[in-house]
């Protein structure tokens, strides 16, 4: 896919602009909080209606301003006219494609085909897996047909429940909401399952070629047992169960945790069990046991690790879509050492060869596509081409 033009309005720091990029891409260089990221972060709200960064929409309409507008148009396969507001004063986000601004967000969702590379990737290795949840509940919403409305459908469920245990509202209140969050709660265990099952070996392979040694796995932590006995929190060596059981058998299992933990929920308040404790582990594979990278991976580890996983998404973006995703790299590749840095810009040449809009602090870190990538400055917010 190719973003042929975006236009801005109080987006953060970028005031008014429009902008028109070439088909190949483009670097945007300029000095710290000139609004590099700022920039990647628009565009990537018009794939996602939301900041890559985790910010709020408030935080994303300009100081002083109440209302953001986006306007991009995409070209490729399936050429689409993509914008979205928000209101801060309301509360109110609108999104349209085409101008057809009656479609519902879920269904506006990934028309760009985008991925980005930040240096803030390496927390999805290092923090909690609230972050890593994240990941992958953004990755098959915009991959995965139903998975948005499965995981609305257990978010209520789970809030409601949860909200009739703490107040201590009895067994039917509490218990009125277990066919919504076993249904909902089922699909979206299963599309995590399925995806890792997949790709994990896609993985692996992006961490060998980027690190040159290292076998690294990715494996699902489910909450839920999936492979009939145990299962939750078992110390997997990161070898997958290819065979990802059914919906049906995932929400026979729910069902029983529930009924376990039954009386852990009525005293703690809250449900103890489902997908939103789920995890996914990085470790790197030896003889003895698999030592998860979040612990005793090194930095460069670490590191390798999160670009393994956003080329793992760019792949995902590629087999699902059938698009060649834009790729938005934020500085991303600052702190990595010279041979896994060459060896990962070998891989984006080799494999990632649609648009790209990178930033960089200076000329001299662009090292992707060379001196045909056109150079952009920016600074206090203003592009000039
Ligand atoms: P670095 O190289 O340090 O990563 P950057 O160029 O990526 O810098 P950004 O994070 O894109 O910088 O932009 C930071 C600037 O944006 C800061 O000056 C900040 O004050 C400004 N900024 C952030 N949010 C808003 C907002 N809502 N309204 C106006 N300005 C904002
Ligand atoms: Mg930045």
């Amino acid at each position: 896919m190719v973003l042929s033009e975006l236009e801005l309005r109080h987006f953060r720091n970028l005031g008014i602009q429009e902008l028109r990029f070439p088909p190949e891409g483009v670097a945007v260089i300029g000095e710290n909080a000139q609004g590099k990221t700022n920039l990647l972060e628009a565009i990537y709200y018009l794939e996602s209606f939301r900041s890559f960064r985790g910010a709020g929409d408030g935080e994303l309409t300009e100081f002083a301003k109440d209302v953001f507008h986006l306007r991009g148009s995409v070209q490729g396969d399936r050429p689409a006219t993509v914008a979205a507001g928000f209101d801060r004063k309301r509360k109110r986000k609108r999104v349209s494609v085409d101008g057809n601004d009656s479609v519902r967000i879920s269904e506006a969702l990934g028309h760009l085909g985008a991925v980005v590379f930040s240096p803030a990737d390496v927390d999805l290795v290092n923090g909690g897996p609230r972050l890593r949840r994240r990941f992958l509940d953004i990755l098959l919403s915009l991959n995965v047909g139903g998975y948005v409305g499965a995981l609305s459908g257990y978010r209520k469920a789970l809030a409601q429940r949860n909200a009739a245990l703490k107040a201590d509202a009895g067994a039917m209140a509490v218990r009125a909401w277990d066919g919504l969050l076993v249904e909902s709660g089922a699909r979206v265990t299963r599309a995590r399952a399925e995806w890792v099952a997949e790709r994990a070996g896609t993985f692996t392979r992006y961490c060998s070629a980027i690190s040159g040694r290292d076998p690294v796995t990715m494996s699902y932590r489910p909450d839920l047992p999936l492979r009939g006995s145990g299962g939750a929190n078992d110390e997997g060596t990161g070898a997958e169960d290819a065979s990802v059981p059914g919906e049906d058998t995932i929400r026979e299992r729910f069902h029983a945790r529930l009924e376990e933990s039954w009386g852990t929920d009525l005293r703690r308040g809250v449900t103890t069990c489902g997908p939103h404790r789920d995890d996914l582990v990085f470790a790197i594979a030896s003889k003895q046991r698999a030592l998860p990278v979040r612990t005793f991976g090194s930095g460069g580890q670490r590191r390798t690790a999160a670009l393994a996983l956003r080329l793992t998404e760019a792949a995902t973006i590629r087999s699902q879509r059938g698009v060649d995703p834009i790729l938005l790299l934020d500085d991303a590749f600052a702190e990595l050492d010279e041979r896994r840095s060459e060896r990962v810009m070998a891989l984006l040449q080799d494999e990632c060869t649609g648009q790209v809009i990178l930033t960089a602090p200076k000329e001299s870190d662009v090292r992707l596509r060379g001196p045909s990538l056109a150079r952009w400055s920016i600074r206090e917010g203003t592009i000039e081409a």
